[in-house]
């Protein structure tokens, strides 16, 4: 049997390990856009305060799998899915390609979610939502450094990683203003007296918080990016966070059945029944998206052991829960996730 993942996160590389841990002869292809290797995401968030980070945050490296007999197919992003020929169609130069499956895991994440107001703007804003962000970031960061210049930020969004961003840029020593749309921050997340916790830790920290903001839109002025809420205040740059999106797109084409994420049974099957879907794209019977790490790795592995033939009951969700990585900020209560 021939698998083929597309994706190389969490999703991805946990299934693709499992896998082969239950089954010797089965071939592993892994395709992903990825050139860096397999990262932990997670730490994007932490990507300012630590020096070594380009470097620590590489979990595995492509090669490190290729020598656990996985093949992986990097710097290639597949652009189409044929069902009825069982086929992937891949960027770049591929020996064999179109490529065949006998089964398809689709473990294509999520991009961060632009509001359309903001979409317009696309050149004037960063987001954080994987290494290659931020190492763009980390390079804008340091051109200024460079000119003795303290770095202004603005962030757009006091969502879990609006304020984890906020944080670390704080500690690190940079101005901060968080824009939050909302009365109180994460209100998503926490009770309504750890946001008021959190807005005293952030503040502490130096970051400047302003709550009930409508953001209308930006404006380049010279060197300077402005913000339209009310006010115009100008920073040296704008981070959007406003959550994510999951990249279902190449599903959708290939006809599957979609909503907020790809639609997936307790089997972790989407509408056709040779692909499978995993991780921040795959959306439950109960239309919940289980985007958390924890989660993730356990539905990888149970889906692994599903095809190897050792697991029979359905995929059912771990008792999990999530943390802030703000730096000095306990939540009191229990996340809602
Ligand atoms: C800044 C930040 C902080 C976070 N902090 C936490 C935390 O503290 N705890 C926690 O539990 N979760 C956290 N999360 C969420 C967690 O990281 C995600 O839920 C998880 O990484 C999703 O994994 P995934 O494998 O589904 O997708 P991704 O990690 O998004 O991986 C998808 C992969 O698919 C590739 N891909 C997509 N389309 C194609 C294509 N067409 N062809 C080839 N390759 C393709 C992408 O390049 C990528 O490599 C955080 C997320 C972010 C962004």
């Amino acid at each position: 049997m021939h698998v083929i993942i597309i994706g190389s996160g969490v999703a991805g590389v946990s299934f693709a390990e499992k896998f082969r841990s239950y089954s010797a002869d089965d071939e592993i292809t892994l395709i992903t856009r990825e050139n860096d290797g397999y990262y932990s995401r997670p730490l994007l968030s932490r990507g300012f305060s630590r020096n070594d980070i380009e470097q620590s945050i590489i979990l595995k490296t492509f090669d490190k799998l290729r020598a656990g007999n996985i093949t992986v197919i990097s710097g290639a992003g597949v652009t189409a899915i044929n069902r009825s020929d069982k086929t992937v169609a891949i960027t770049g130069s591929c020996k064999e390609n179109p490529l065949h499956y006998d089964k398809l895991v689709l473990a294509t994440g999520s991009s961060a979610f632009i509001p359309p107001p903001f979409r317009p703007y696309t050149e004037l804003f960063f987001c954080l939502n994987s290494l290659v962000d931020l190492k763009a970031l980390r390079k804008f960061r340091q051109s200024l450094l460079n000119q003795n210049r303290k770095p202004d930020w603005a962030i757009i969004g006091g969502g879990l990683i609006g304020c984890e961003v906020a944080s670390d840029l704080a500690v690190s020593g940079d101005h901060v203003t968080l824009y939050h749309a909302m009365d109180r921050l994460m209100e998503r997340q926490l009770a309504a007296d750890d946001s008021v916790l959190l807005l005293g830790v952030l503040q502490k920290s130096g970051v400047k918080v302003l709550l009930n903001q409508d953001v209308q839109g930006f404006a380049k002025q010279e060197d300077k990016v402005c913000v339209k809420a009310g006010p115009t205040a100008e920073f040296d740059a704008l981070i959007v966070s406003c959550g994510f999106k999951p990249r279902a797109g190449l599903a959708e084409l290939a006809g599957l059945e979609t909503g907020r994420g790809i639609k997936v049974d307790q089997f972790m099957q989407t509408s056709d029944e040779a692909i499978y879907a995993l991780g921040d794209v795959a959306e439950l019977p109960n239309g919940k998206l289980y985007a958390f790490i924890l989660p993730i790795r356990s539905q990888a592995h149970w889906l692994a052991g599903f095809l190897a033939g050792q697991e029979k009951e359905c995929w059912t969700p771990p008792v999990f829960t999530t943390r802030a990585k703000v730096h000095g900020f306990e939540a009191v209560h229990p996340y809602n996730v």
